[in-house]
């Protein structure tokens, strides 16, 4: 019997050594290279030749709950210190080489699709600066953010599920009609009666049969990063997937995932049911429409782990750290953002001496 808490075995961490210089090679946002940190030699990736695997939900439900698996064990290449870490990767605290997990013997499901960085850290600190710049309010530290803090490397884990539904709805269909109704006013002083258009609708019963196939619904599976807005930096290209490769990882992290595939699929189900219920709507027709029922079945459920990049940081301010990620792939930047007391302040008192101004005037006139 394995204790389930203790360190995975050394878990063959890969190596991406330099040809230049011997050193480790790190995966190039923007590229389809491996660079030198030092030396500046480059190779280009060697991506798998296999495509991208769909999986039945079945065989993701049976590998064990991310709660139970144990940290991995990394022997760093670089300096040969002992690194135990949560990650599929990160660098070695001790002489940053890059540390990357071996997931295809993990308990976990791993990795299937990976969607490389495009967007290089120089140009994230553009977006961010961009961001920083457009916010109303904010103290003049925000506006520094781009120069003063870290933004990590990070791949973050997401369920992509497909599925065929077939649903049958119970609903009303609204037709609507117009109806003359007469009215009464007081016109100097005497009562008119008057008449106006009213709309008014018919609600008809209504059922039928909708059917659509679902493509890679994404799910978020990590909570290490406020979901919110991780979810906010959606539409990604989805169509850039790579097959997994080790090399992109390398140099950068890569988190595990702590959402479980049963809860994804949940998830995934619930984005479904929205697009599902346009779709009732649009079979029953008319001006409006009322969904009241709706069953749902699913075929060939399938699905996948994939790993999306963002460029995350956080700043103090005020005492508090405040976070903030940049889609790794087109830039898009969400970020929790303090407000200026002091600019507030000003902005409520100078419209108040506007008013003032503006009473002032036309007391004087009248
Ligand atoms: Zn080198
Ligand atoms: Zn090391």
């Amino acid at each position: 019997m394995t204790d389930p808490n203790a360190p995975s075995p050394a878990s063959a961490p890969r190596i991406f050594p330099c040809g230049g210089c011997g050193a480790r090679l790190e995966f190039a946002p923007g590229t389809d290279r491996m660079r030198c940190p030092y030396c500046g030699h480059e190779d280009r990736v060697t991506a798998p030749t296999r495509g991208i695997r769909e999986h039945a939900v079945e065989t993701l439900f049976a590998r064990s709950p991310a709660a139970q698996i144990a940290p991995y064990h990394f022997v760093c290449q670089g300096c040969g210190a002992h690194v135990q870490g949560d990650h599929l990767a990160q660098s070695c605290q001790f002489c940053a080489s890059p540390l990357v997990a071996d997931p295809s013997n993990d308990a976990q499901v791993p990795p299937e699709a990976v969607l490389p960085f495009s967007v290089t850290q120089a140009l994230a600190r553009e977006s961010l600066a961009e961001w920083a710049k457009s916010r109303w309010f904010a103290p003049n530290s925000l506006k520094r953010v781009n120069e003063a803090e870290r933004l990590k490397s990070t791949y973050l884990p997401h369920w992509t599920f497909d599925a065929a539904t077939d649903s049958t709805y119970v609903g009303q269909r609204g037709e609507y009609y117009w109806v003359t109704e007469t009215y009464t006013v007081q016109e100097n002083g005497e009562s008119v009666t008057k008449t106006r258009q009213v709309r008014k609708t018919h609600w008809y019963p209504a059922h039928g049969r909708v059917s659509r196939f679902f493509d890679d619904v994404l799910v978020n599976a990590t909570t290490k990063l406020d979901p919110k807005k991780v979810t906010a930096l959606e539409p990604w290209p989805l169509e850039k997937a790579q097959p997994y490769a080790h090399e992109y990882l390398a140099g950068h992290e890569a988190l595990r995932y702590d959402v479980e595939p049963e809860q994804g699929l949940e998830t995934a189900k619930q984005i479904m049911a929205g697009v599902i219920d346009q779709d009732c709507r649009r079979d029953i027709g008319g001006d409006e429409q009322r969904v009241t029922s709706v069953s749902t079945s699913y075929s060939d459920v399938t699905g996948k782990l994939m790993l999306l990049p963002v460029w995350a940081g956080a700043y103090l301010h005020g005492g508090k750290s405040w976070q903030i990620v940049v889609n790794g792939c087109t830039g898009e930047v969400q970020g929790e953002r303090p407000y200026s007391a002091v600019k507030i302040t000003i902005a409520v008192l100078v419209v108040l001496a506007l008013l003032v101004l503006v009473v002032v005037y036309f007391l004087n006139s009248s």
